[in-house]
């Protein structure tokens, strides 16, 4: 066995029903992965077993845990979070070290996933950034000057909320017509439903008699020509680009990383996406801001998570 002195950092993405955990080293390669699926009653034991678990591929200084909900930093209470049950509100912080002995960092997942791509992927380089996050929700995160912004309540970022149709469906927020409602990946497989019952010839078609049709089937087929399938990427692709346009016009950032599973359809997203965006913003601030797709893929929050332990540490 190697002696290796340098200690190693964890990070785990907790979604509504399932975990991934990553261990990284000091100088944040990927050293270890495992997935769970986890009942939501136990949270925080299932927490902990990962932690603990990753633990077993070398001594673990800390681990960050990027959670779908808002985290407050100073007192690491998760204040809201729709994707998690309630027991997510208790102190899970000081439960979790408790039960492993580790010291632990919460954080928000998309602001964990964006200081990911700022020290390891897409954003390498950039002062400034936004990332969007589109996966069960629509997150975002702003970087400004290095740090995370998280503006006066804890909420900035949140681009998912953002009206793009006022006459749009209800959302989870309590707005109608917010980017999530026609973007986050629930929503573009309710909207690939809709249309199927009138389209019978896509090759999605078979797939949506299934339960579990999923974001990263319509982008695998709109990859292999599926008329149906890149039309709505197309789709969706414009409904993202309305909303960076206003965050164009808003901060004029020098950068804007999009992840999530959708993302995985390359250019036939980001095309419309750049292409709405810079319809609706003005042309010196478009010009001057890189619409890039995120690098660390379904690892995003978990080493951004890692990242974010092994850099309060
Ligand atoms: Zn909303």
């Amino acid at each position: 066995m190697p002696n290796n002195s340098e200690p190693n950092f964890a990070g785990i993405e907790v979604a509504s029903n399932t975990m991934r955990g990553v261990v990284i080293s000091a100088a944040g390669d990927v050293i270890a992965r495992r997935d769970i699926s986890y009942q939501p009653e136990n949270l925080i034991g299932e927490i902990a077993g990962l932690a603990t678990g990753l633990g077993e591929a070398g001594a673990i200084k800390s681990v960050g845990v990027g959670i779908p909900g808002l985290v407050n930093r100073e007192t690491d209470r998760v204040l809201i979070s729709t994707g998690l049950p309630s027991a997510a509100r208790d102190d899970i912080h000081s439960e979790l070290m408790k039960a492993t002995g580790l010291r632990f960092e919460l954080e928000n997942d998309a602001n964990a996933a964006a200081y990911g791509e700022y020290k390891a992927g897409a954003g390498r380089g950039a002062r400034d950034l936004f990332y969007i996050g589109i996966g069960e929700a629509i997150g975002g995160a702003i970087i400004l000057d290095g740090k995370l912004w998280i503006g006066a309540s804890g909420c900035a970022g949140e681009i998912g909320h953002v009206t793009i149709n006022t006459d749009g469906a209800e959302c989870v927020c309590g707005n109608t017509g917010c980017l999530e409602t026609v973007a986050s990946g629930p929503n573009i497989v309710r909207r690939a439903r809709e249309r199927l019952d009138r389209d019978s010839t896509s090759s999605l078609s078979r797939l949506a008699l299934q339960e579990s049709l999923t974001t990263s089937d319509v982008a695998r087929e709109a990859t292999n020509g599926d008329d149906f399938s890149v039309m709505m990427i197309e789709r969706t692709g414009r409904s993202i680009g309305t909303a960076v346009a206003s965050m164009i016009n808003l901060l004029s950032i020098e950068r804007i990383i999009l992840g999530g599973a959708i993302m995985e359809a390359g250019d036939l997203i980001l095309n419309p996406i750049i292409e709405e965006a810079r319809r609706r913003s003005f042309q010196p601030c478009f010009e001057a801001t890189k619409i890039v797709a995120a690098e660390l893929g379904a690892d995003g929050v978990a080493i951004g998570a890692a990242l974010l332990a092994r850099d309060v540490a």
